[in-house]
């Protein structure tokens, strides 16, 4: 049987990141993010597609969107080459959810929802791998040791548009253009909400089963 292809779907710390290796691990598919695909690509050069800024990083660090044709481009490429996947942080507009139509059917599209109030906390507590990308919490999911991914042993950091600032520009950016993706999948079969503000655990049992029931 071919593997899921999963959406999910929800604001700036929701647990997409973290929700997406249980995904991962459990039902072999690849992980497929925008946000860390961009962030290897921070510095790269589109200055010849005549936009506001010349780098992808330029927006990111200040919590914006990176434009439409830099990250379609992305996704196309990623998708193609996967069987099976979990799609996080696209899309985040209703043009690239358009897009998206043209490049995949999807199996299982999953909304996490979270209160404004707890975003800002996890986010601001964030921790990432730089090697790898497993995401960590000062509070909420520490690592065994310190500074240091569980999964690789490299140093943990904390993100440049993880700041209060560009944190609360990123829920501002959020609002505006990407509920309305939300709105544009929410009566569909094969879509199914759940609560992100639940422990990790009972995050992961309720997608889970939404997932398996689908395969
Ligand atoms: P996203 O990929 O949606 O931006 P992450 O998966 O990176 O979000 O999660 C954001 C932060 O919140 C991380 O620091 C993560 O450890 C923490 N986190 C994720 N899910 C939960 C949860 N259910 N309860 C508490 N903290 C969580
Ligand atoms: P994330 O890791 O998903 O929080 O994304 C980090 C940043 O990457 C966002 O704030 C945007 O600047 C950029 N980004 C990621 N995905 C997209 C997307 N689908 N469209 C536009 N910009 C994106």
């Amino acid at each position: 049987m071919s593997q899921p292809k999963i959406l999910l779907l929800g604001p700036p710390g929701a647990g997409k990141g973290t929700q997406s290796s249980n995904l991962v691990d459990a039902f072999g598919v690849e992980h497929v993010t925008t946000g860390d695909a961009l962030r290897s690509n921070k510095d790269m050069d589109i200055s010849d597609l005549g936009l506001e800024y010349e780098t992808p990083g330029e927006y990111m660090d200040r919590g914006e969107l990176v434009p439409d044709e830099v990250v379609n481009a992305i996704v196309e490429q990623a998708l193609t080459s996967a069987d099976g996947f979990v799609l996080d942080g696209y899309p985040r507009n209703l043009d690239q959810a358009e897009e998206l139509e043209s490049m995949t059917d999807l199996d299982v599209i999953v909304s996490l929802s979270v209160s404004e109030a707890e975003l800002v906390d996890r986010l601001t507590g964030r921790r990432v791998c730089e090697e790898c990308g497993e995401n960590y919490h000062v509070e909420f999911d520490q690592p065994a040791e310190e500074g240091v991914c569980d999964e690789c042993g490299s140093e943990l950091i904390q993100r440049e548009d993880d700041q209060e600032d560009a944190v609360r520009n990123r829920l501002d950016v959020f609002a505006q253009n990407t509920e309305p993706v939300i709105e544009y999948y929410a009566d569909r079969d094969a879509f199914v909400e759940i609560d992100g503000e639940q422990s990790l655990d009972a995050v992961w049992a309720d997608l889970e089963a939404a997932v398996e029931d689908t395969v």
